[in-house]
């Protein structure tokens, strides 16, 4: 039998797979539009099931659509080591987001094929259903079933904006399964994925080492002043709202500032009553904090409350600070991390740990089974976005390191 560190993934193999995939619901800009549960991500998941049976995997569909493809091992008694992503895209996606992590696993199995490699465990294949949560929210939600954060009934009855939900869609397209959700044990699950973001690029590495995803809190703030003309009350008789809001907005970034590397957003601000000779009576607003540790996370927390108090205070404004959402930081599993990082090391690719800045279905998968990512660059760090672009060397790259990963533990 072949050795690991001898064995290589077919590179043009595995960008034809992605070329011909991205043909599926191709958009005019070169990107790819196919959204969960419609005919052409039916079609995507005909041809990659049809690659994994011509693969010799069996092939197991769940009652959310998540598909499992199997390529037994010697002992099959063994729970599998997984990996996967997804298939479906946002309205103008790239050819690369999530199906990048599928096809990368159906490389893994082809190659071992090619070297009739025997792995000790079973090596699987899974794509999550809705993963992007354009066409149904929330984003994720069939990982989120199989890793019992959501109910089955849950996942079933999230509609689209005509009023179909997932469960009649999965129906009409053929992929309702009937194998339960969960309760599957795998032995490890690694998710290969480009980067979304510039830092692997700008830092020349071609592998990120994934440690985890970091954690979100949102807030909705709301100042209150008092309305009142704009030419005839003297400034400093003024309660104005707007002023409050500009200067928390200004702290908001100072706070990522001081928390390095936090990252802070007013993204969203609604002004009242918005008339240019009124000086605004009520400002509304929200705050995305994102870190990747917890405790700083909530120091920035305290830092926001800190802000809002001081500034209103000295403005004579009221307000409510409101959380609306705490997504904990996810710690992917030391094991499977170590693994990754060891297997960039032996193959010679130039990596680095990270932290991913989008949520992933491998962050619910860590809930349930042993985890780790596997990053590599994408071109300007751009995703969601027709122009998502990617070299055929650094996802053979992360196609490799994922190779080994794996075989470290099924082998
Ligand atoms: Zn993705």
């Amino acid at each position: 039998m072949a050795n690991v560190k001898n064995i290589q993934v077919n590179k043009d193999r595995l960008w034809e797979s992605l070329m011909e995939m991205a043909k599926i619901g191709a958009t005019a800009k070169g990107g790819c539009a196919r959204l969960a549960l419609t005919d052409l991500d039916k079609q995507g998941r005909d041809l990659f099931v049809q690659w994994c049976k011509d693969a010799g995997c069996t092939v197991t569909v769940d009652r959310m659509g998540n598909i499992f493809a199997r390529r037994p091992g010697r002992n099959n008694d063994l729970p599998p080591v997984v990996t996967g992503s997804h298939l479906d895209t946002q309205p103008t996606g790239g050819k690369f987001d999530g199906v990048y992590g599928v096809l990368a696993g159906l490389e893994v199995i082809r190659t071992l094929n090619d070297h009739k490699f025997e792995t000790d465990a079973p090596v699987e294949v899974s794509v999550w259903t809705n993963e992007e949560g354009s066409r149904f929210a929330p984003a994720m939600v069939a990982s989120g079933v199989f890793a019992g954060v959501f109910t089955e009934e849950y996942g079933h009855s999230r509609t689209d904006l005509d009023g179909k939900t997932i469960g009649e869609e999965l129906k009409r397209i053929g992929y309702l399964g009937d194998a339960p959700v969960g309760g599957r044990p795998f032995k490890a699950f690694f998710e290969a994925h480009i980067e979304q973001g510039p830092i692997l690029e700008a830092d020349r590495r071609t592998i990120g080492v994934v440690q985890g995803i970091q954690g979100m809190r949102w807030f909705e703030v709301t100042v209150t002043g008092s309305e009142s003309h704009a030419g005839t009350t003297p400034m400093p008789r003024r309660k104005d709202a707007m002023l409050g809001c500009a200067r928390i907005v200004d702290r908001i970034n100072r706070i990522a500032l001081d928390h390095k590397p936090g990252v802070s957003t007013v993204g969203l601000v609604k002004v009242s009553p918005n008339s240019r000779n009124t000086i605004p009576g009520n400002v509304f607003f929200s705050v995305d904090l994102r870190h990747p540790q917890d405790e700083t996370l909530l120091k920035m927390k305290a830092a926001l409350e800190a802000a809002c108090a001081e500034i209103c205070g000295e403005l004579g404004l009221a307000y409510e600070c409101k959380e609306v959402w705490n997504s904990p930081a996810v710690h992917y599993d030391k094991g499977c991390i170590a693994a990754v990082r060891k297997a960039a090391e032996e193959a010679g690719y130039a990596h680095m740990d990270i932290t991913s800045g989008a949520g992933h279905d491998a962050g619910y998968i860590n809930r349930v089974a042993p985890t780790a990512m596997v990053f590599v660059p994408c071109a300007d760090g751009i995703s969601h976005n027709e122009i998502e672009s990617a070299t055929a060397e650094d996802l053979a790259a992360g196609c490799n390191v994922l190779m080994r990963a794996m075989l470290e533990h099924a082998a």
